[in-house]
């Protein structure tokens, strides 16, 4: 058995999502390379960080990832395998990449309860607490539908300039 730490940098950008792993990121790894019949068992622990926004107010996060891995590494000539040993090594990057963009959230979020964005005007409601959360909005949806009715009725009596259309 073998273990090594080492760090590497990610060559291209890793996922396609809301956060990713950056280009040229640095990426820490522990492995433990065990032999065994059939090929080399690898596992190990991958750290690093991803990047992106938040999905519901779009300000930039900044995400710690670690995420576990273990597979084998067949030797080759023996039964099909998804990894081989090839020319004495494993390359590990495949393994790595697969493990790290399948543990990247698809809804990442700035904090766990942020409110999002204010569905009027657009701005992040967690910089204006005056607004509130969506469900306090409900009074105000109910004022405004009011007003549009009533802009039907007697078109001249609105003054305010909601109408988005
Ligand atoms: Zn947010």
């Amino acid at each position: 058995m073998r273990e090594a730490s080492f760090g590497v940098d990610v060559g291209e950008k890793w996922g396609e999502g809301l956060v990713a792993v950056a280009e040229k990121e640095r990426l820490e790894l522990d492995v433990r390379l065990e032999s065994v019949h059939e090929g080399i068992l690898v596992s190990g622990e991958a750290t690093t960080r991803a990047t992106g926004i938040c999905g519901r107010c779009l300000i930039d996060v900044t995400e710690p990832v670690e995420v576990e891995f273990q597979e084998l590494f067949a030797y080759p000539g023996g039964e099909a395998a998804d990894f081989e040993v090839q020319d004495d090594h494993v390359d590990l990057e495949t393994l790595v990449r697969d493990a790290t963009v399948l543990s990247l959230p698809f809804q990442p979020v700035c904090r766990p309860d942020c409110p999002g964005l204010d569905p009027e005007t657009g701005e992040r409601l967690a910089e204006n607490p005056g607004a509130g959360p969506r469900e306090v909005l409900d009074p105000r949806w109910a004022a405004l539908a009011e007003l549009a009715s009533d802009r039907d009725t007697e078109p001249g009596e609105s003054g305010q300039s909601t109408q988005t259309s």
